[in-house]
């Protein structure tokens, strides 16, 4: 089943896989972790990123729902879907092309703001941390604290993130902050580009049992260009940020990524190389493999389905939070099988000289459990499943 992809989109799909058999090289290569944000912090494998980059976009194949006055096709998001599904399904960089800051600031930033930041936004030149969380609760975004306040040509921000990921080395935090305390609690929020280096931004790192490193940003009296606020209107951010939920919604799921990793695990079940006999004798591994097996098609038919209905305009919020939960505790599932089949093998870390399947196991087993919260807890997914799927009442 092909799910409708027009033929455009699956003659966009055979370009994209041309390119990546004629560009590929071993360097670029990444683990499962790295979907899950694991070896970022690697200078070599980044610069060799940036140079496939200059390729893809030099073959027209990274803009292609770019905006057509900076350069780009201007196309659905679909295209990009399928493009990060190939980019997945061979272990390289995904997060290409549009990102939510990149398209928020394409359809309601000012014109300085995308002459100032889309160009190196596309290019990396310019790195983002996301400040929506806040100490009192990340599930209910809209009751935010922060406070913004105007002083003539600028706005003193106020307030505390948290799990800020990449606060570290961003180069401007996306900062959602109240602008009117008196309006309705989705009303009063609006968007803010903060400079990381400002004066009064501190950064303190909070630390996960998995590779995730995120952080506490405190915001004291920091003093933001009036030509920082997104839209140059205040009080739009909770309807910008949700023009650009369509991206956010197409890019859930990480099935390729999955898949790579499963399709290692199988082989290495199958050989006796590392025991005496092949693991797929013990029965209860098979069964696990089994069921993994149809879990992992599941994921497909939902991350397409999913893709599907937003290409088509009929976005389903039921369908996308079942593919969060779905592709989330799918990992988590997979990363404990994994760690029963190699036994203490499982434990060794990267580099380790006995680790087995590149030492990905280890980092899997540890970075699984956070994405069930991250982006939206599963509880919360459950519950718009039930509200907007199944028609229950609101719960008190
Ligand atoms: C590794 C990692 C990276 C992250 N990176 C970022 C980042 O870069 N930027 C950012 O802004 N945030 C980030 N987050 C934060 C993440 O988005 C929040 O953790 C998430 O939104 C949940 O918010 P919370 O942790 O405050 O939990 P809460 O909202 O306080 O929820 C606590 C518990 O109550 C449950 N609950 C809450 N409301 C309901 C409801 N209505 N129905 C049923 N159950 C409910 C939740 O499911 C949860 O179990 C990150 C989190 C992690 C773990």
């Amino acid at each position: 089943m092909d799910f409708g992809f027009s033929p455009d989109v699956l003659e966009f799909q055979r370009r994209v896989r041309e390119f990546i058999a004629d560009n590929m090289r071993p360097e670029l290569q990444t683990g499962i972790s790295y979907v899950a944000g694991a070896g970022e912090d690697d200078q070599e494998l980044a610069s060799a990123q940036a140079e496939f980059r200059k390729l893809l976009d030099k073959a027209g194949l990274l803009r292609v729902a770019w905006p057509k006055e900076f350069g780009g096709e201007g196309l659905p998001p679909v295209y990009e879907y399928v493009l990060r599904q190939e980019l997945e399904r061979n272990g390289l960089e995904p997060r290409v092309g549009m990102s939510l800051t990149s398209a928020v600031i394409a359809k309601c930033g000012t014109e300085e703001q995308k002459d100032e930041f889309l160009e190196k936004l596309l290019n990396k030149d310019l790195t983002m941390c996301a400040g929506f969380s806040e100490p009192r609760g990340g599930s209910d975004l809209a009751g935010l604290e922060t406070r913004a306040v105007r002083d003539g040509d600028e706005w003193v921000l106020n307030g505390q993130k948290i799990y800020t990921t990449y606060a570290d080395t961003a180069d401007f935090m996306w900062c959602l902050a109240r602008t009117d305390k008196d309006a309705g609690k989705h009303d009063g929020i609006s968007i803010f580009m903060v400079d990381m280096s400002h004066p009064g931004v501190t950064v303190r790192p909070l630390y996960t049992m998995g590779t995730y490193l995120t952080h506490e940003v405190f915001l004291d009296d920091v003093r933001v260009p009036h030509r920082h606020l997104i839209g140059g209107e205040p009080n739009q951010g909770w309807y910008q940020n949700t023009l650009a939920l369509d991206l956010e919604r197409i890019n859930i799921g990480s099935y390729f990524a999955y898949k790579r990793f499963f399709d290692e695990v199988v082989e290495f079940a199958k050989s006796d190389e590392y025991t005496s006999k092949a693991i797929v004798d013990n029965s209860l591994l098979r069964v696990r493999l089994g069921e993994l097996a149809v879990d992992l098609e599941i994921l497909r038919q939902l991350a397409n389905r999913n893709a599907y209905l937003v290409n088509e305009n009929a976005v389903s919020s039921m369908i996308a939070s079942m593919a969060k939960v779905w592709s989330t505790e799918f990992y988590y599932r997979m990363a404990s099988v994994v760690m029963q089949l190699l036994g203490p093998f499982g434990q060794l870390k990267k580099g380790s000289k006995w680790a087995l399947l590149a030492g990905e196991a280890e980092i899997a087993y540890r970075n699984s459990p956070p994405p069930r919260f991250g982006g939206g807890t599963n509880e919360v997914q459950r519950d718009i499943i039930a509200r907007r799927g199944l028609g229950l009442p609101r719960s008190r």
